[in-house]
């Protein structure tokens, strides 16, 4: 791969794609507050509301209006990350597989796929972004909805055509196996109770040979904890992630993966930032 040049972050344009109202901050949340601190435009796609999400405190929300709270949440966490222009796609969040929420009407995994793949492709045409950051294939711990928009938006991105514009690159945010790996370490060393099982533990997140670049992002995760910590609904106190002491959280958080997937052959800005 050729080297990459010195990138200057102020003249970026960075279009960030994802499923759910805190999926930003897990994924990227440090890259996206380094962006947004050098200068970078950035426009934040979020195709659900998060509207099944559990409650974490039953003052905050309810079922009814969860969706409500839970946009208003990912605009005060993008307040403090530095981004201001977050879209709303407004479909209904999906569940996990194998949910009744699974057949909602208005359940993104049900959505049409051509009409947003247009309306994707014509935000890309609009913003011209250098990069596009969405989930990747695996969806994580394979939400549907992450799933969906990895489809979705690496779709648009092949069908903008604005033909003045540079060909964006498109990045697949991971979690890598081994990642989840340590995590269940850390947690089970400690007598805390992992969110996933142990059988799922050697198959979950992105194979670690499909991860192209990694970003020490060390110096934004205060940054990237005070954003997520907007996402109040979400966040449970005796939470397997949350009971973690702060420097093994600071330690996990502190490095982003991320897959180059498009175009082929592409020189990776991102490992030159
Ligand atoms: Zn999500």
């Amino acid at each position: 791969m050729p080297d990459a040049p010195a990138i200057d972050v102020a003249r970026l344009s960075v279009l960030a794609c994802f499923a759910h109202p805190d999926d930003e901050g897990f994924s990227s949340g440090g890259l996206l507050a380094m962006l947004a601190a050098g200068g970078a435009r950035i426009t934040l796609v979020c195709a659900t509301n998060g509207d099944v999400g559990e409650i974490s405190d039953p003052s905050l929300a309810t079922p009814e209006n969860l969706w409500q709270v839970r946009k208003q949440e990912l605009r005060n966490a993008m307040d403090i990350t530095g981004i201001t222009d977050v879209r709303f796609l407004d479909y209904r969040d999906s569940g996990m597989d194998g949910t009744d929420d699974n057949r909602h009407p208005n359940a993104y995994c049900n959505a049409d796929d051509d009409a947003i793949i247009g309306h994707l492709a014509g935000i890309i045409n609009e913003v011209n972004p250098h990069l596009i950051l969405t989930h990747d294939p695996s969806g994580g711990y394979g939400h549907p909805d992450h799933k969906t928009m990895c489809n979705h938006a690496t779709a648009a991105a092949q069908r903008a055509s604005d033909p003045d514009a540079a060909t964006p690159l498109l990045y697949y945010t991971c979690f890598p196996r081994s990642v989840f790996q340590r995590m269940w370490q850390e947690m089970t060393d400690r007598g805390i109770t992992p969110p996933f099982a142990v059988d799922a533990v050697d198959t979950l997140g992105t194979p670690d040979d499909e991860v192209t670049t990694t970003l020490d992002v060390s110096q934004w995760v205060e940054t990237k904890i005070a954003s997520l910590s907007c996402h109040r609904t979400q966040i449970h106190d005796d939470g397997p992630f949350e009971q973690l002491p702060a420097e093994v959280v600071h330690r996990l958080m502190g490095t982003e993966y991320y897959q180059l997937s498009a175009p082929t052959g592409a020189v990776d800005l991102l490992a030159a930032i």
